[in-house]
């Protein structure tokens, strides 16, 4: 039976609810029927909700608020059943727009109601007036740009959808917190929305702590994309010796096999052992990088490859070794040579069995991790002198790569230094001019023992030592003059003024050069005295002036030396 709504339709006399309101004040409750209500100003609940806004948006706060008020509607449908069984199907519905009045939440005016509980028609047209949420708009949020009277209209959906036993959705046709007229819903069954699966999503909970793992997530992936940038710096430099690694480090870290980096101290070998990782498949896996060295000989069984507690005295409690941490991923063995012979077996038999005991343990674990080994020292020597077992050289060796030194591709330096000042650049929040044109060919001309890691620590010294918008000059960058091959000037400015050849003892440099070219004491003192008895024909006094000796001093060294066999 279809009930078309006349307005005023008893609609005034709700006395059945209001008997409903009990309050025990001195209990500190307020009943309603069986439900415990709140008496709570406005203006704590408007700020609530701007402070809801600000912090989740419009959206989210929206869905929010919908939610509050479509649990209060739920509520009250099944009070109207329980209050009005005897009563007509329009009767009872009324009881939802009368408590919304009720409660102080805003006055309901019906338009027009078409409902048939059988059938599941339904159609309702309501004015608001003095919404609450137009109020708390008017004195805390200000305008907004869409209907806001979002806890009415939550109520009004799960009340009608829970009092039809169908899904009914209400929506506001137009709102004067959007700056509207007159507040005016309209509600349908959803079938008859277009947009109702959008609409219903409002309902859902939708929790902000997924949205926050997926960000979580995001923010993982963005920041191994970014180590995977800056694990890079080998990849940095154009010199054909260096592209030749590159390729050889690429394919090495498509494959499974284990990769041994030769090369000096500080070419970089863990940045480009990290490198093979993060290129590898198992670039999501653990990256754990040891160095050998840095162990003592009697913990390295039990750091590699963990212990059972009580293995040994101080053992206390059973511990994973770095092998287990790095399992599906990759372990880096930096100085490989230093391992223990036993060390080396239990190592070679991770490398053919993929399987382990800790220290102290008779259980096997497996364990998939791959090894990037790396050296300093020759490790053929090393099974030469029986420091290093052969099988496991020969394991280790599958895909050696030559790192050069950084004297061997000089040419890669300005792009190495530009990447380090770019880096210290953001670590201590400055902005240098970079490197002088002297300190670059200061750079230059150094043989770098320490290789890339002296270049790091140089150039972030020259960072900290330099203020903003200066170029980074060479004291800056070393603390003493590097030594560097002789290039001392042709020529100078004396203190007249007048150009002329440069002295050689102010330049200080062919001592360096002397020493670098490995010239013992002898040789030199050999050398001079060879030059000046040519210079002085032969002779020793003559010889002896130019030298600043006596003539019995110069003979004797003379002699000593096999220069000058006759006295
Ligand atoms: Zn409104």
């Amino acid at each position: 039976m279809a009930v078309s709504y006349k307005p005023q339709l008893h609609y005034s006399d709700f006395k059945d609810l209001t008997e409903q309101i009990h309050f025990h004040s001195t209990e500190g409750k307020i009943w309603f029927g069986e439900q415990r209500m709140l008496l709570m100003n406005l203006t704590s609940l408007g700020a609530f909700r701007r402070e809801i806004v600000n912090s989740m948006g419009i959206e989210r706060a929206k869905g929010f608020f919908l939610r509050l008020g479509y649990l209060s509607g739920l509520k009250d449908a099944e009070l109207a059943r329980k209050l009005r069984p005897q009563c007509s199907e329009l009767d009872i519905f009324l009881a939802g727009p009368q408590l919304h009045s009720l409660k102080g939440m805003v006055k309901v005016v019906p338009l027009e109601i078409d409902l048939d509980q059988e059938t599941g028609d339904f159609y309702g047209r309501f004015e608001w007036i003095d919404s609450w949420e137009v109020e708390i708009c008017q004195t805390e949020l200000g305008q907004m740009k869409e209907p806001a009277c979002w806890v009415l209209l939550g109520y009004a959906c799960a009340y009608t959808s829970s009092f039809m036993g169908r899904e009914i959705i209400f929506r506001e046709v137009s709102c004067r917190g959007c700056g509207d007229e007159t507040c005016m819903i309209e509600g349908r069954p959803a079938e008859q929305w277009p947009d109702a699966a959008e609409f219903s999503r409002y309902f859902k909970a939708d929790p902000i702590i997924e949205e926050l793992y997926d960000l979580q997530e995001q923010l993982t992936s963005l920041r191994s994309t970014l180590q995977r940038q800056q694990g890079q710096y080998y990849g940095i430099g154009q010199s054909s010796s260096y592209n030749k690694v590159c390729k050889m480090i690429d394919k090495a870290a498509q494959g499974k096999v284990s990769v041994l980096l030769l090369g000096e101290t500080g070419v970089g070998k863990e940045v480009i052992a990290k490198s093979v990782h993060l290129r590898s498949e198992r670039s999501d896996g653990p990256f754990v990088a040891v160095n050998c060295a840095a162990i003592p000989p009697d913990l390295i069984e039990a750091e590699l490859f963990g212990v059972e507690k009580g293995a040994y005295t101080g053992a206390n409690q059973s511990r994973e070794g770095r092998f287990e941490r790095a399992d599906g991923g990759t372990i880096f063995l930096d100085e490989v040579i230093e391992l223990t012979p036993r060390a080396q077996a239990t190592l070679l038999r991770v490398l053919q069995e993929g399987e382990l005991e800790r220290v102290g343990d008779n259980r096997t674990r497996k364990v998939n991790v791959r090894v990037i080994a790396a050296t300093n020292e020759s490790l053929e020597k090393a099974v030469d002198d029986n420091r290093f077992r052969a099988d496991l050289f020969y394991r280790l060796n599958v895909f050696p790569v030559n790192i050069p030194p950084l004297r061997e591709r000089l040419e890669d330096l300005p792009l190495l230094a530009s990447h380090f000042l770019e880096k210290f650049h953001a670590q201590y929040d400055k902005k240098t001019l970079g490197l002088s044109d002297k300190a670059l060919e200061l750079c230059m001309q150094y043989h770098w023992p320490g290789n890339i890691r002296e270049l790091e620590n140089v150039i972030e010294r020259g960072v900290i030592l330099t203020d903003n918008n200066e170029s980074i000059s060479q004291d800056a960058l070393f603390v003493t003059p590097p030594p560097v091959a002789a290039q001392s000037p042709a020529e100078q400015i004396d203190v007249e003024g007048n150009m002329r050849a440069a002295d050689a003892h102010s330049t200080g440099s062919w001592s360096d050069s002397i020493i670098e070219q490995g010239i013992s004491l002898d040789q030199v003192e050999e050398i001079l005295m060879k030059q000046a008895m040519d210079q002085a024909n032969q002779n020793v006094s003559k010889a002896a002036r130019l030298l600043g000796l006596t003539r019995p001093a110069l003979a004797y060294r003379l002699k000593k030396s096999g220069i000058l066999t006759e006295s």
